[in-house]
């Protein structure tokens, strides 16, 4: 059975590079009906927060991607860990390392100084005697010396380290007990299953020395997965300005999840030039094996193009659900579905359907002086004037089709064009000359607050 994972450090928001790894782990998973699952990665007890793992949950949930199975939080697995510690200890695998940090800096400072990769020497790998007083020691790793560390990844190939250039016996665990970073996530990794590690490619060279951690453990090996970079469109590292945001500042800015995870899904793999997704057709089509190996890049208008694609495709109700969780500022109206109906063809994010549904439903307070000074003429005025009272003798008008023909009796007594009128009727309206067709926004304000508005706006008139 395939069991991925997505394994955050909770020192911050989730990102949309963490959130396509997640993605990818998780679309993997399921195409195989395996298991997902999720680990915090708390161990750092300093740049660690409560809150950043809260909000990587809430991101979680906002994106609908499921784990399976508990949340694992490695803070919770120290004396787990340590078992694991003495095991490598008892079987001279790993050692008790002495050296003083004045010791090890001057190490540093003399290996530097040679033009040499700075590294432990190995000093107490093979030590018997007793060790010194007052210091207490770190464990490390006995590591191989040479030869190489190979391993195929399923994104970049065969890939090969050689030993002597890459490691030393690396501690994996400090003087006060705690376990390091590629230690914790071998055993976590082992001990929850994982057999597909897909992450981002920056963890690339701490594979290998994962690798001799699984040899030392006697664990079976994960398939890895290095996952390119998303860089902004200059080919850098993408920066917060580019998009490196909070996942949930997407939702802020409008966007729909499926939208977002369907932009991320593409961001690094394709299936033929097919650009929308459904979930259920990522879990069909992913496959990490095909994951490009070199970095993406960035495309702002690519994701507002698949939002709006999105918008469009959804239900009215989920629409005007979506609005409301905005905060839009009105009360559940029965013409509120005709009114996400009718934006949904305009609007490339929630925060705009938010905008314009609030400039119909909301009294104009203002009128655009631009538009004003091009359509609204002396004439206009006193049609409009007509025009109201034809609309308070028919109290009776609803859809937007009464509103329709109301008008088209009333073009035709006049022998005038809607265009004589229409953008005057709008203006009285919405306030500006743009918004959908006057007769669809009139049956989703309604007859009374058409002529109130009509009133209004004649009020503050001068001409005729
Ligand atoms: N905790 C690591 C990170 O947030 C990920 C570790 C891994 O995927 O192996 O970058």
């Amino acid at each position: 059975m395939t069991v991925t994972r997505f394994a955050p450090s909770p020192t911050g928001y989730l990102h949309i590079g963490g959130l396509r790894t997640a993605l990818y782990s998780y679309l993997w998973a399921k195409q195989n009906g395996g298991k997902f699952l999720l680990r915090i990665e708390d161990t750092d007890l300093k740049r660690n927060s409560l809150e950043a793992a809260q909000a990587i949950e809430e991101a979680f949930k906002w994106t609908g991607l499921s784990h399976d199975g508990e949340i694992i939080y490695q803070s919770q697995r120290f004396d787990l860990y340590k078992e694991y510690v003495q095991e490598l200890l008892k079987k001279g695998k790993a050692y008790y390392c002495y050296m003083s940090k004045e010791e090890l800096d001057a190490l540093r400072e003399e290996q530097t100084a040679k033009k040499e990769r700075p590294r432990y020497n190995g000093k107490y790998r093979d030590f018997e005697g007793i060790p010194p007083l007052g210091v207490e020691p770190v464990v490390r790793i006995k590591a191989p010396l040479s030869g190489e560390i190979i391993f195929e990844d399923g994104v970049k190939g065969r890939i090969s380290f050689k030993a002597e250039d890459i490691l030393d016996d690396f501690i994996i665990a400090r003087s006060d007990g705690t376990p390091t970073y590629n230690f914790t996530v071998v055993i976590d990794d082992a001990l929850m299953g994982i057999t597909d590690v897909i992450r981002g490619d920056d963890h690339l060279s701490n594979t290998p020395k994962q690798i001799v951690l699984y040899e030392a453990l006697g664990f079976k090996i994960p398939k890895f997965f290095h996952v390119p970079m998303i860089n902004n469109p200059q080919g850098k590292k993408l920066s917060k300005r580019d998009g490196a945001m909070d996942v949930m500042e997407y939702k802020n800015m409008g966007y729909l999840s499926e939208a977002l995870l369907n932009f991320l899904v593409r961001l690094g793999w394709s299936h033929g030039d097919q650009e929308i997704f459904s979930l259920k057709e990522m879990i069909e089509f992913f496959n990490p094996n095909d994951i490009n190996a070199s970095a993406s890049s960035y495309n702002q208008q690519k994701l507002e193009w698949l939002n709006a694609c999105y918008i469009k495709n959804s239900t009215s109700k989920r629409l005007w659900q979506e609005a409301l969780n905005f905060g839009l500022d009105i009360r559940e109206d029965k013409n509120a579905e005709v009114l996400a109906d009718m934006l949904r063809e305009r609007a490339k994010t929630i925060v705009q359907l938010v905008e314009m549904a609030n400039a119909i439903l909301k009294e104009p307070q203002n009128y655009e002086q631009k538009a004003v000074d091009k359509f609204v003429t002396k004439e206009s005025i006193l049609y409009l004037k007509e025009y109201l009272q034809l609309l308070h003798i028919n109290k009776d008008l609803e859809f937007a089709g009464d509103y329709e023909n109301i008008t088209n009796e009333f073009l035709e007594k006049s022998g005038l064009k809607l265009k004589d009128i229409a953008q005057s009727i709008r203006i009285a309206l919405v306030g500006s000359s743009v918004s959908p067709s006057i007769f669809e926004v009139m049956s989703v304000i309604g007859h009374n607050s058409v002529c109130t508005r009509i009133e209004k706006f004649l009020a503050g008139r001068q001409y005729g």
